[in-house]
């Protein structure tokens, strides 16, 4: 099941329409040792975390050495565990965390590489800065000593509705255009989960996190 998912998925994604490779990043929240392993066997070479106590129980178990993204809400005091294991923090969602992970990353001699997480329908329940502020905010957080930044993160609203859906994908492109003219180390939008990849792709997305079409359901008593 594991392994054809992965294979199907990774036939299925294509270039975007820019002309961009679209990278897959397995999310793996709640989701077995053996069963990651299972997905990284069968092509997975990047997967995300949201919790840290997570990452931590898994990092060792995990096989094949593939890219490693956290992907989630970051507590300030739980960054020192992540700093120098993590390739991409796809989820800078506020100034004080791009401070925590920039000085610990001084500290520890590494250069870490982060997206900025943007949230894109104004929603309460999701973090993220504002997209009006976005570019102001890749300035001062670009600023900071021992940080890359990359490119920009963003999860659509919870809806089916294209209507409302397109704009907002297409906005996120728009900004991260407006960015990789002002940094040549722009080079990723991440946008799309399970429900919305395709559209989000379509839109100009290079990062898709997926993690039920995967996996199927998450294991929430795990
Ligand atoms: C869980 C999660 C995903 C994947 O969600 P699915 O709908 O299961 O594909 C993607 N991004 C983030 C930030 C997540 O927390």
């Amino acid at each position: 099941m594991i392994e054809e998912n992965v294979k199907k998925l990774l036939a299925e994604i294509d270039d975007n329409p820019f002309g961009e490779k679209v990278t897959l990043v397995a999310a793996v929240k709640t989701q077995t040792v053996e069963d990651i392993n299972r997905a990284i066997a069968a092509g997975i070479t990047d997967i995300g975390d949201n919790h840290v106590q997570e990452f931590r129980d898994k990092y060792d178990g995990i096989a094949g050495n593939p890219r490693r993204h956290f992907i989630g809400h970051l507590q300030l005091n739980k960054v020192k565990y992540l700093i120098g294991k993590t390739d991409l923090y796809q989820s800078v969602d506020r100034f004080e965390l791009a401070e925590e992970l920039s000085k610990r990353s001084e500290r520890a001699g590494v250069t870490s590489r982060c997206l900025i997480q943007i949230n894109i329908g104004n929603e309460e329940s999701k973090g993220g800065f504002e997209y009006n502020d976005g570019e102001k905010v890749f300035r001062a957080i670009s600023a900071l000593p021992a940080l890359k930044i990359e490119g920009l993160m963003a999860m659509l609203p919870f809806t089916d509705d294209e209507g409302v859906l397109r704009p907002l994908a297409k906005k996120m492109r728009a900004l991260y255009e407006r960015l990789r003219g002002e940094s040549g180390d722009i080079k990723y939008l991440s946008m799309g989960m399970s429900g919305d990849w395709k559209l989000c792709v379509e839109c100009g997305s290079n990062m898709v996190r997926l993690g039920t079409s995967i996996f199927g359901p998450r294991h929430y008593n795990v």
